[in-house]
């Protein structure tokens, strides 16, 4: 059977008005007018309406049920139809798979379903425009975070993912039987990009990672998409300055290449204003002073805290020079104020969307800082080698593509933005 199509439904237009077209898509809605049968057909560009005219059209549609794939053969012509710029005078249809009803959530939307309930037929819930929309701009959003990071001098790499040793301490991690020996699941590729910098100076990722925690919240899963990017030459502000740049291109990018997307999910993306606000830890800790939540120096912020740092602060913004003690081990004091480190989050209101730093360069401080963190220095022996072959002083970040994705979209729950999602709850399909 040929599976060919001449045109894409979205590219259909006036001037092919009387050509004999082949299209092909999944019926979304059948209604029959005495002679005539209208099907609503929807391929992943649009969606078109197609005329089936007299007794034997109408019998080989009659059984058909929505969702099921057609390719229809006919001729484009002027519609009388307010929701379609143009119909196809159907000559021949091909019916290519038939959908088994029920289907198990009603694909179109019409009928709402809970989240659940789409998350466990995703494959059909993304015959949902408002779903397919969310993926299409994801596939923007990543295509955008590429181009600006390659225009920065940036080489993509992929590092393992099963990994023999704890990369940041061993909390959080996944294990897994490797033949013979324990594994892990990595939680982030830090010390490989790190290690990266020495030959390649400028590395980005954008992978999955994963973190085993009983997260219950709109905005953690145990496997989620990290972009993360280390770089050779480069202090934290600078880095900083990267992450601005490749956030504020995506937001550009989105708001000047998605437009039907937008319309679907009935949200506006602007590219947000630059520079972001900088605020340090210290300074968050007196406004919070000022809320009446008090805190002193070296305590973390809370969930709790953060919600009211959000509502002062709506938009992006930095959050910077953390107290080294909150920081993991690898991050660099600041010169000027040892109890500080070169550190950020990039927060969204209340929403982290990354963290970074300045790196420790010099092996014996980190050593030192492994030992205070209680960490066992002779796990880390492989990847502290490379600091002595000539490890240039290096800045990174990692930045939540899922948490990003949720604040372009106005979308709260990750979940929505993730094909199939996993959580402590879910593991399937
Ligand atoms: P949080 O405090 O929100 O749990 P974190 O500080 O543990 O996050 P980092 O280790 O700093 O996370 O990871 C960098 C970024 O990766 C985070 O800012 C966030 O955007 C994203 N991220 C981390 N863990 C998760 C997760 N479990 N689910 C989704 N995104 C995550
Ligand atoms: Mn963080």
């Amino acid at each position: 059977m040929d599976l060919k199509r001449t045109h894409y439904i979205g590219n259909l237009n006036a001037s092919l008005k009387g050509q004999k077209v082949i299209v092909g898509g999944w019926i979304e809605d059948l209604r029959e007018l005495g002679k005539l049968t209208f099907l609503t057909l929807r391929d992943v560009t649009g969606v078109a309406q197609i005329v089936v005219v007299g007794e034997q059209g109408l019998k080989e549609v009659k059984d058909l049920n929505r969702q099921s794939v057609v390719r229809v053969t006919g001729v484009v012509q002027e519609t009388k139809a307010r929701d379609f710029p143009l119909e196809i005078k159907s000559e021949k249809i091909e019916i290519l798979s038939r959908a088994v009803h029920p289907l198990p959530i009603d694909p179109i939307g019409r009928l709402e379903s809970n989240i659940d309930n789409r998350l466990n037929a995703r494959a059909l819930d993304l015959r949902n425009q408002k779903t397919a929309a969310i993926f299409k701009i994801r596939h923007h959003v990543l295509q955008s975070i590429r181009k600006t990071l390659t225009e920065l001098g940036f080489i993509e790499v992929n590092t393992p993912k099963i990994i023999g040793s704890a990369s940041e301490g061993g909390a959080n991690l996944f294990s897994l039987k490797y033949f013979d020996k324990q594994a892990y699941l990595a939680q982030s590729p830090q010390l490989y990009k790190e290690q990266l910098t020495l030959g390649l100076e400028r590395v980005f990722e954008i992978s999955s990672f994963y973190r085993a925690e009983k997260s219950h919240t709109v905005r953690h899963l145990t496997e989620f998409t990290s972009v993360d990017i280390e770089a050779g030459f480069m202090d934290y502000l600078d880095v900083m300055q990267v992450l601005e740049t490749v956030v504020a291109n995506v937001f550009e990018h989105i708001e000047k290449n998605c437009i039907s997307e937008q319309k679907i999910l009935g949200i506006e993306v602007k590219r947000p204003k630059t520079p972001f606000e900088k605020i340090t830890y210290t300074q968050a800790i007196e406004e919070l002073g000022k809320e009446g939540i008090a805190l002193s120096q070296g305590d973390d912020l809370q969930d709790s805290h953060l919600r009211k740092l959000g509502e002062i602060h709506p938009g992006f913004y930095f959050l910077m020079d953390w107290p080294m003690k909150l920081k993991p081990f690898y991050i660099h004091e600041k010169e000027d104020n040892s109890f500080l480190s070169k550190s950020f989050d990039l927060q969204y209101g209340y929403l982290e969307l990354s963290s970074g730093g300045r790196r420790l360069h010099d092996p014996n401080k980190i050593r030192a800082r492994l030992e205070e963190q209680g960490l066992n220095t002779s796990q880390f022996e492989d990847h502290l080698k490379a600091f002595d072959w000539g490890m240039p002083p290096h800045s990174g970040w990692g930045l939540g593509l899922d948490r990003l994705m949720s604040v372009l979209t106005k979308i709260d729950n990750v979940r929505e933005v993730v094909l199939y999602p996993r959580d402590p709850e879910r593991l399937f399909p």
